[in-house]
C-alpha cells in the first residue's frame, strides 16, 4: 500500500492534492446546506438537496463548483437564480483543505479540516443572521478538546512515546487556548462597552474564541483576536465611512457609531490565516516576546 502511494507520488504528484481539493469542494457543498438549514432551524441531514421550488436536485446538477457554471447560476427546474456564493464557498473549502493538507501530518490535517468547516459555517450564518449558533461554536469547542486528545499532533505534541502523555499535554494546550481566547475577548468586550456605551460584540464571539483556542492553542487565539481586529478595521472602517458619506451622514458621529458589523467573521479569518500560513512566525514571535519579557 505504501509502495503504491509512493509510486503515485512520483508519477502523478497532483493526484492526492486533486483528490483533497475535490473532497474539500464536496464538503463545501454540504456546508452551504448547513448554513442555510441551521440558520433556518431545519435538520441538516433530511431531506436530501431540494430546490427552493420543492423539486429534488439531481446528483448531476449538484456537482460542486462546476454545476453552478454549467447551469449558469440558475436552477434546472424553475430557473430560480442561485447565488455565486455557493460555488465560491465550495472553492474556498477545497482550497483551505488543500493548504492544510500540504502543511500538516494527516491526523492534524483531518482535525483542522473539521475546524475550517466549522469556521466557514459559523461565518456565513453570522453574515446572514448576525448570530453565531451554539451548535457550531459550543459544539465545536468540545469537539476541539476531544480531537486534541485523540490527535496530539494537532498541537504539535509528539514529545513522548507514550500516547496518553502526549494526549494529556495536547488537551492541556487546548483548554489553555479556550481560557485565553474567551477570557481576552470578554475583557475587550467589557472595555469597548465601557468606552462606547453600547453592546460592542455578541456573546457568540466569546464562544467562537473558545472554539478557536481549543483548536489553535493560546498563540492562535491571540493572533485571531489581534490579527482579525486589525484586518477587520482596515477593511470595515473605510467601507462604513464611505457608506455614511454617500448617505450624507459623514458629520453625524452617532450614526457611524451605531452601524452594526459582525465581528465573528474577522476572528475566523484571523484563525484561518494562523493555521494555513502564519503559525510558524506567530509562534516564534510569542516565544521571542516571552524571552524578552521574562529572560
Ligand atoms: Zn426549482
Amino acid at each position: 500500500m505504501t509502495e503504491i502511494a509512493h509510486n503515485m507520488q512520483a508519477h502523478w504528484p497532483w493526484f492526492w492534492p486533486l483528490i483533497v481539493f475535490i473532497f474539500g469542494a464536496c464538503v463545501g457543498s454540504f456546508l452551504n446546506v448547513c448554513v442555510y438549514r441551521i440558520a433556518a432551524g431545519k435538520s441538516i441531514v433530511r431531506p436530501g438537496s431540494t430546490c427552493a421550488c420543492g423539486k429534488p436536485i439531481r446528483f448531476y446538477d449538484n456537482i460542486p463548483i462546476l454545476s453552478w457554471f454549467i447551469l449558469r447560476g440558475k436552477a434546472r427546474c424553475c430557473k430560480r437564480p442561485f447565488s455565486i456564493r455557493y460555488p465560491l464557498v465550495e472553492a474556498l473549502t477545497g482550497l483551505l483543505f488543500l493548504l492544510i493538507y500540504w502543511q500538516y501530518p494527516l491526523g492534524a490535517a483531518a482535525a483542522l479540516w473539521i475546524f475550517a468547516a466549522l469556521l466557514i459555517v459559523g461565518t456565513f450564518i453570522d453574515i446572514d443572521t448576525m448570530q453565531l449558533p451554539d451548535v457550531v461554536t459550543v459544539g465545536g469547542t468540545f469537539l476541539g478538546v476531544a480531537l486534541s486528545f485523540a490527535l496530539p499532533q494537532l498541537h504539535g505534541v509528539a514529545g513522548s512515546d507514550i500516547f496518553i502523555v502526549n494526549a494529556i499535554r495536547s488537551v492541556t494546550l487546548s483548554v489553555l487556548g479556550i481560557v485565553v481566547g474567551s477570557g481576552v475577548i470578554v475583557w475587550i468586550r467589557e472595555g469597548a462597552q465601557f468606552i462606547m456605551r453600547r453592546e460592542a460584540m455578541g456573546y457568540g464571539d466569546i464562544v467562537l474564541m473558545g472554539m478557536i483556542g481549543a483548536f489553535c492553542g493560546w498563540q492562535g487565539a491571540l493572533f485571531a483576536i489581534f490579527g482579525g481586529s486589525i484586518l477587520g478595521a482596515a477593511v470595515m472602517i473605510p467601507l462604513v465611512a464611505l457608506r455614511a458619506l454617500k448617505k450624507g451622514e459623514g458629520q453625524n458621529a452617532a450614526a457611524l457609531r451605531n452601524i452594526e458589523v459582525p465581528f465573528g467573521p474577522w476572528l475566523s479569518l484571523g484563525a484561518l490565516l494562523y493555521i494555513v500560513c502564519l503559525r510558524a512566525p506567530v509562534d516564534a514571535y510569542f516565544l521571542n516576546l516571552s524571552e524578552l519579557l521574562f529572560p
